[in-house]
């Protein structure tokens, strides 16, 4: 009690003492999970913003002036890399006309630089194949560990750009990625149980998680990336998954429920929700909480609909 009093008492002296917010660093990010790393990182020096909010589509953000102004002042623009924002940014990035955060300058970051990337293609890509990330599958910051990489990459980005507080930066990092490990540590225990369960996402966005927590994806709702599902489609896929027990499917804020719920009943499954990227649900709000909200929601989906089953 007396420590919570005092808690408090820091609390408000912490408030009445602040300095106006005028941080070192200004910067925007493409999603809200580069905005939280970059926060964490950053600490008291830096200000993140993330252009496209949690709850919104990532291949799709509309380039609306107000997001071109929103970054006319900033120091630094973390692009997801991958061609993720490539539908957007390559506007919303001249639109600015700030030339510290564009392409080439050093307040411009490819975060998913150094991040092993899942589904390269190999040979020629071809826009029949939907709409496909021709460098690789950019959805990483489904897996914890890419994000620790991350944060290891911001630390330098930021300490280069300002120097007086690199040493905060790299410190902060390294506690951002101790705190990932730990968390890490409890989240494969929380999926141990459905090692090799089988799953199916609405869109190709969930295979870093599956991969890092040793789930099996089956498939997707979409036929193809971007192309979204025909009746006779989902007929098909209802097929697959009840031949196989596949009871679990996972799709986000910004697509329509409706297919994903669909199937769930044709397969007497469940169609869960996820908030793949941090804000896309309540209580999200940075990396931490949305791998908890995450992971809480695929292993409760197991433990209701498939785990216990067979
Ligand atoms: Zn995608």
């Amino acid at each position: 009690m007396k420590s919570l009093m005092r808690y408090m008492l820091g609390a408000a002296l912490a408030l009445a003492t602040a300095p106006p917010a005028r941080a070192d660093l200004n910067v925007a990010t493409s999603l809200t999970d580069l905005a939280s790393v970059a926060q964490y990182v950053g600490g008291k020096h830096v200000t993140a913003q993330s252009l496209c909010r949690g709850y919104e589509d990532p291949h799709f953000v509309p380039a609306k002036p107000s997001l071109m102004k929103s970054i006319q002042k900033a120091d630094v623009y973390i692009s997801s890399g991958l061609e993720l924002d490539n539908g957007w940014l390559p506007l919303v990035l001249p639109g600015s006309r700030n030339p510290k955060i564009q392409p080439g300058a050093k307040g411009f970051v490819d975060a998913s630089q150094g991040v092993d990337v899942l589904e390269k293609p190999s040979g020629t890509v071809s826009r029949a194949e939907g709409d496909v990330h021709p460098l690789g599958n950019p959805h990483y910051y489904g897996d914890p560990k890419a994000l620790e990489v991350v944060a290891t990459h911001l630390a330098e980005v930021f300490s280069n750009l300002d120097r007086a507080n690199a040493a905060e930066y790299e410190a902060n990092a390294k506690a951002f990625n101790e705190r990932m490990e730990a968390s890490l540590d409890k989240w494969e225990k929380q999926m141990a149980p459905y090692k090799g369960q089988p799953i199916v996402s609405y869109h190709k966005n969930f295979i870093y998680f599956t991969d890092r927590f040793g789930l099996n994806m089956f498939g997707m709702v979409e036929p193809k990336p971007g192309i979204p599902p025909t009746p006779h489609h989902i007929q098909e896929l209802a097929e697959d998954m009840k031949k196989s027990n596949v009871k679990v499917i996972v799709y986000e804020p910004y697509y329509k429920s409706d297919p994903s719920v669909q199937l769930a009943q044709r397969v007497a499954g469940v169609a869960v929700e996820i908030p793949l990227e941090a804000g896309g649900l309540q209580g999200t709000d940075d990396v931490f909480a949305k791998f908890d909200k995450m992971v809480s929601l695929v292993a409760g989906a197991y433990a209701g609909k498939a785990g216990g089953s067979k």
